[in-house]
């Protein structure tokens, strides 16, 4: 009787032993992420040949029968998704977070989920998406493009957080979004999501430096407010009102805010709409890098069709829904881009 009971415990701290072990690996995971971003940034340095980069192909035809690229799953399969060349080598910062519990870390970054949103103003009621299926990858550069009144922008604020579903389910780095109360998804939109709009949106009394610097007023820790217009070229305007800048470096201000807190998901809405074209190449540019070198999601709204040349995914949205995925294997560089 004695013996058994031991026996029996035994088992119990092997068990035990098993759960911690497994919870010592899922909090590994970050840990190795980085070194496998330190490891590919030195192959990068080495410039030694990376893996053969995949086909281009439309999603929608890789899984033919389906209306759009995803399967409905809460919780992201393992994918085998080789990046292209100019990915590999710059992969090196904003490895995400570790992956939630029950999630894969090659899983998307953003899933939807049969996602709707309809308007209802007084009597009219407005089906401004419907069935909305999508997954975008941590690092990529997507651009979502469609005619106008598609259903871009409203996309693009659920992307965000900035509006909510009315059906579906919205995950972001394995959370769902949809399920989130105000307060986390306040915190949600400080911490993680930087929004850049066509028109800039900055505050007209302060200057490029205290534009920048006002997002602390959010709660939200940021980088030096010098630093990041430094990566945007202009650490020598730092004391200029907006008024006494070009609208092109007005909108590289804005890009400044938006990445001074280092959000894992930068939002842009028609950024270029407000530019000619060599300033508008400019702000594509310094979009594409921080996907590019800094490993930053940016996600693209735009009506023009060109830009979809330096997307990795370009993501077609027609009446209201997504009709076509397709991913790029070799995305122009922006200062290829003119129209
Ligand atoms: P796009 O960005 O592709 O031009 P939008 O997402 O802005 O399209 O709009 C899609 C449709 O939803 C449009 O017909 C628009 O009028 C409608 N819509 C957008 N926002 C609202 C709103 N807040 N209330 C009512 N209808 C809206």
């Amino acid at each position: 009787m004695q013996k058994k009971t031991t026996e029996e415990e035994k088992k119990e701290q092997a068990v035990e032993e098993v759960k911690e072990q497994a919870a010592e690996a899922e909090t590994d995971t970050a840990e190795e992420q980085t070194k496998e971003a330190a490891d590919e940034a030195k192959q990068a340095a080495s410039d030694k040949p990376a893996e053969e980069a995949p086909e281009t192909k439309t999603e929608t035809e890789a899984k033919a029968g389906d209306k759009t690229e995803a399967e409905p799953q809460k919780k992201p399969e393992a994918k085998p998704e080789t990046k292209p060349e100019h990915r590999k080598k710059t992969k090196a910062k904003n490895e995400p977070k570790k992956a939630k519990e029950g999630t894969d870390e090659q899983g998307p970054l953003i899933l939807f989920e049969g996602v709707g949103k309809i308007y209802k103003t007084g009597q009219i009621v407005y089906e401004a998406l419907h069935d909305v299926n999508l997954e975008i990858m941590d690092g990529e550069l997507v651009v979502i493009l469609g005619p106008s009144g598609a259903g871009k922008s409203t996309l693009l604020n659920l992307l965000g957080g900035l509006d909510g579903a009315t059906s579906g389910k919205i995950f972001f780095g394995g959370e769902e979004i949809t399920a989130f109360d105000d307060v986390r998804l306040g915190k949600f939109r400080a911490h993680d999501v930087g929004i850049i709009f066509q028109f800039y949106n900055l505050v007209p009394t302060l200057t490029a430096y205290e534009n920048v610097d006002l997002m602390q007023d959010l709660g939200v820790e940021i980088m030096d407010p010098l630093e990041a217009l430094k990566m945007v070229g202009l650490e020598d305007r730092k004391d200029n009102f907006p008024s006494q800048m070009s609208g092109g470096q007005q909108q590289r201000v804005s890009i400044a805010r938006a990445i001074a807190k280092k959000p894992r998901l930068l939002l842009c809405d028609e950024p270029t709409g407000a530019l000619d074209t060599n300033t508008g190449r400019e702000v594509l540019k310094l979009l594409q890098d921080q996907s590019r070198v800094r490993g930053q999601t940016v996600v693209m709204v735009t009506h023009n069709s060109l830009f979809a040349e330096i997307a990795d995914k370009v993501v077609m949205v027609k009446n209201g829904t997504v009709v076509e995925v397709k991913i790029n294997k070799e995305p122009k560089d922006a200062d290829e881009i003119n129209w």
